[in-house]
């Protein structure tokens, strides 16, 4: 009878994608997952800088199961809270978005089912008892007989698979060409006229949405410019856009003040669609990468379906393969 592999399946980054899938990998089964996270706290980049919305609607319908599936697993399946809002998509329905928000203005479909995930509880679930290095980088990989040597550093892992999970750096290290774009967030000053509890307004052609937070709003411009991994630096005219936007579309928000700001990174393929599944270059090699600007919808069952590669099923459809780029 031969050996058992006692080597780990690896996930480089602890973000969104690679905890999920290292969750699923623990629940089909698989005992031995490590993940391997460059920052001292999981969740520093894309997972941590982002909107929160858990949105079903997607522009591309082949995208729509995983929405859907996601959707539904953070809706249902108690891993965190969800705060059921519902979404307004403007342009896309006839009920008056001034019925939710009534600064508001303009007509949209109403999808009740959306909301506003809490993102740091549900990373927290997927890495609850999860073996994961922290500190550490995944500088190279080097195959071997059967898996892989994963150079990092301080440290050389075996690996019987390699998932890659790491975000803006998933293109860099895993020669694909994946490219993150800077989007940044604006949460304007406390305003108890603000329904708390009331829906994100999306508007896709006006290119920017915003919802209530921390007693404000959390608003966005929609900007995207390619950047380095990590490369965070703020443009001062993204607000100057937000604010044109706001007053052609919105005029009665008002005169907002800002009083947080930051910048994340989506990372996408040259076709916007995701990275996913098993690498037809080497076998033990998989991706869980290019989420774009709806990983946090999607992370459930793509960290699913990633997984399920990783035990040996081929799940994945043709169009988000890895295959099309290479
Ligand atoms: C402004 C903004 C708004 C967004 N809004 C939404 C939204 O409302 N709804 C939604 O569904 N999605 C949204 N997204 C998209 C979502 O945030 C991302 O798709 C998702 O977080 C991607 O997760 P990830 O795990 O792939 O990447 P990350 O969270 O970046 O995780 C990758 C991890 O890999 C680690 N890593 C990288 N290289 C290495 C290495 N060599 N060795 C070890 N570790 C490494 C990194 O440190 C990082 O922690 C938004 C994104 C942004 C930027």
């Amino acid at each position: 009878m031969a050996a058992r592999d006692e080597r780990p399946v690896v996930i480089v980054g602890a973000g969104i994608a690679g905890a999920s899938v290292a969750w699923h990998l623990r629940r089909l089964g698989e005992a031995a997952v490590c993940l391997v996270e460059r920052e001292a706290q999981p969740g520093a980049h894309s997972t941590g800088r982002n909107a929160a919305m858990l949105r079903e609607h997607m522009e591309d319908p082949r995208l729509a199961p995983w929405a859907l599936r996601g959707a539904q697993a953070l809706r249902e399946g108690g891993l965190c809270a969800f705060r059921r809002s519902g979404g307004l998509l403007v342009g896309r329905g006839r009920e008056a978005v001034g019925r939710y928000h009534r600064q508001a203005r303009g007509e949209a479909r109403f999808a009740p089912g959306d909301g506003v995930v809490d993102v740091a509880g549900l990373l927290a679930a997927y890495l609850r008892g999860a073996r994961l290095h922290t500190g550490v980088t995944v500088l190279a990989l080097e195959p071997e007989a059967g898996g892989w040597r994963v150079h990092a550093d301080g440290a050389t892992l075996l690996a019987r698979a390699v998932v890659n999970a790491a975000g803006p750096w998933a293109g860099e290290l895993f020669g694909l060409p994946l490219t993150p774009r800077n989007r940044h967030l604006f949460v304007s000053a406390p305003d108890p006229e603000i329904d708390r509890t009331g829906p994100f307004v999306w508007d896709l052609e006006g290119g920017y949405y915003f919802r209530p937070e921390s007693g404000g709003w959390l608003l966005c411009a929609c900007d995207e410019t390619a950047a380095a991994p990590g490369a965070y630096a703020e443009r001062e005219e993204v607000l100057l856009d937000l604010g044109a936007k706001l007053a052609r579309h919105q005029p009665g928000l008002g005169d907002l003040r800002v009083v947080r700001r930051w910048v994340g990174q989506r990372t996408f393929a040259p076709d916007g669609l995701p990275v996913l599944g098993a690498d037809p270059r080497r076998p033990g090699l998989f991706h869980a990468a290019g989420l774009g600007g709806h990983g946090i919808t999607w992370a459930h069952a793509v960290g699913e379906d990633v997984a399920r590669e990783v035990l040996g099923a081929r799940v994945i459809p043709d169009f988000a393969r890895v295959d099309r780029l290479l």
